[in-house]
This record gives structure tokens, sequence and C-alpha cells, in this order.
């Protein structure tokens, strides 16, 4: 425990060292971490619990929340009876990797099989921060427009899979899903996009299934 509190004033001196240091405990815990990230509404959150709903019973999940303030989003993946801890930032808008090295202590990371991270609603700077993850997600919701693809294509192409949220709402707004499959092809050909409405459930399958098979994926291979 000692030991313990003496790396993490070394590992918070310096932003690639605490993303080493949380991708080490991480690996030495065999946690899977999945840094979701998106504009703010974009369904963050409401995703996370159905996740949550989904593998619960399962794996063991966690959960880090991500806001400039309050724990609203916290107290809604407690009410699910899962570990959340949640992080202000007090106007910063972005999680960085010492931010998550600092409460790392507050998990039994042996007992977690995923910790989820939901970052600061924000689709410019949070893609730029290492956070030890083993995934970044971006969800980007229909309301918000296909164009956001091209528009902020550092999200994009730094992140493996793009969740488009919010399917149901298609008929009612100016989304165009195939114009999002080409552009995404266009910016990061190795991204993966899942179409779901976390709302109604639809297309929520195939984003578990991907969850699982990663979590399999890591578990083999540490
Ligand atoms: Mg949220
Ligand atoms: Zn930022």
């Amino acid at each position: 425990m000692i030991m313990n509190i003496k790396l993490q004033k070394d590992v918070l001196k310096d932003q690639n060292v605490a993303a080493t240091y949380n991708r080490n405990l991480f690996h030495q815990h065999k946690t899977l971490v999945i840094n979701l990230m998106s504009s703010p509404g974009a369904g963050k959150t409401t995703l996370l619990e159905q996740t949550v709903k989904a593998l619960k019973d399962e794996l063991q999940i966690a959960v880090i929340e991500g806001d400039l303030a309050t724990e609203r989003d916290a107290e809604r993946l407690r009410a699910l009876g899962v570990k959340t801890v949640q992080i202000n930032t007090v106007g910063g808008c972005h999680l960085d990797a010492r931010m998550i090295a600092k409460k790392l202590p507050l998990f039994e990371l042996d007992e977690i099989d995923i910790l989820f991270i939901e970052n600061i609603g924000n689709l410019v700077c949070p893609s730029g921060y290492d956070l030890g993850q083993h995934y970044k997600v971006v969800i980007l919701s229909t309301p918000e427009g296909n164009d956001k693809i091209p528009k902020y294509p550092v999200m994009f192409r730094r992140t493996d899979i793009t969740v488009i949220n919010k399917v149901d709402l298609l008929p009612y707004v100016t989304f165009d899903l195939d114009e999002a499959r080409k552009d995404l092809e266009t910016i990061n050909p190795e991204a993966q996009l899942k179409a779901v409405s976390a709302q109604t459930g639809e297309g929520l399958e195939d984003w578990i299934t991907w969850i699982k098979d990663v979590y399999k994926t890591c578990s083999e291979n540490r």
C-alpha cells in the first residue's frame, strides 16, 4: 500500500507515465478498459446503463464518470448496483491519465472484469488523451448530423468504434447513415460502426457482442 502511494507521486508528474502506469495496472489485474467519448447529450450514460444491464450478471463491471460538475450520471449507474466513481473536472474539458490514476486505488481491480470510463462531453480534446485504456469508443447521435464525422476527423480517426446512437430518431432528423459509413471509411478504414438506439434497444446486441468478444480476446492474451 505504501509502495502504491509512493508510485502514485511519481506517476502524477507526467501524463505519459500515468497512462503507462494505468495500462500496466489494468493488464496486471486483467481488467478490460473502454473509454467512451461523445458530445454532451449523445447518450453516453444511457448507452452505459443499457450495457451494464446486459453484462452485469456475467461480468463484474465498474465505471468512472467524468463531468464538469454533479454526481448525476454516477448516481444513475450506482442505481444499477455497479461501483461508480465520479470525477468532477470543475471546468476541465477532458479526462487525463493522472485523474484516472488518482482514482484507481478506490477500486478492487482484481475483481473487476470491465471498467468503463465515461469522458467529458466534447468531440475535440478527449481523443488526444491516453488514459491507458484498451479501446476508445466515440458515440455520435443522429440529431447531431452525420457531418460531424468529417468536421471532427481527429476524434473519429483515433477511435476504434463509432457508435451511431438514437437511430430510432432517423425518420425525424437529417442524418444519412450511408454517408456516415462512407465518411468513416475514408477517415478511419479500421474503425467499426455500430448503429444503435440505447433508448429502444435496437442494435444493442451487436454492441454487446463486440464487448464480450474483446473481453474474451483480452482475457486470453493476458
Ligand atoms: Mg453522461
Ligand atoms: Zn479538453
